[in-house]
């Protein structure tokens, strides 16, 4: 994925942003989104979005702003604190283009936990 990959707007979490597309809301704020993953990892697998057009951690980084970055920071550790996580634990992941799979071009934070996770990756030692 290149990092000015341009932004398209008929990617299925733009679709949810416009409310074209159920999903499970876990927490809303101005620039932020959060849902249950449709495919789940973990017993608790949520996706936390920036509702700004963003495409990939990359993208995010160079173009959002202050109070967009500080709020979705803030975001992950209150869901965290709200879905229980804090005690036991959780796993970030946010994958970027080709090498990571990266499925869909918005820019989205994996928040995984509920039981032990394992290794951080399936096929590396
Ligand atoms: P990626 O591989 O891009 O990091 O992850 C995309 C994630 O979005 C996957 O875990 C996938 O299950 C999830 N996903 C794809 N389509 C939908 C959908 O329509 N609704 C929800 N809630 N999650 C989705």
């Amino acid at each position: 994925m290149e990092k000015k990959m341009p932004y398209d707007s008929n990617n299925i979490f733009a679709r949810m942003l416009r409310k074209e597309i159920p999903y499970h809301k876990v927490f809303e704020s101005p620039h932020v989104l959060a849902f249950y993953d449709i495919n789940p990892k973990a017993p608790c697998h949520v996706l936390v979005i920036p509702k700004g057009p963003y495409v990939s951690w990359a993208d995010f980084s160079e173009k959002a702003t202050s109070e967009e970055i500080s709020e979705f920071v803030k975001s992950v550790d209150k869901i965290t604190q709200d879905l229980g996580l804090q005690e036991k634990g959780y796993r970030l992941i946010s994958n970027h283009g080709a090498h990571a799979s990266q499925e869909v071009p918005h820019f989205h934070l994996h928040i995984l936990g509920g039981e032990p996770l394992g290794p951080l990756l399936s096929n590396k030692k």
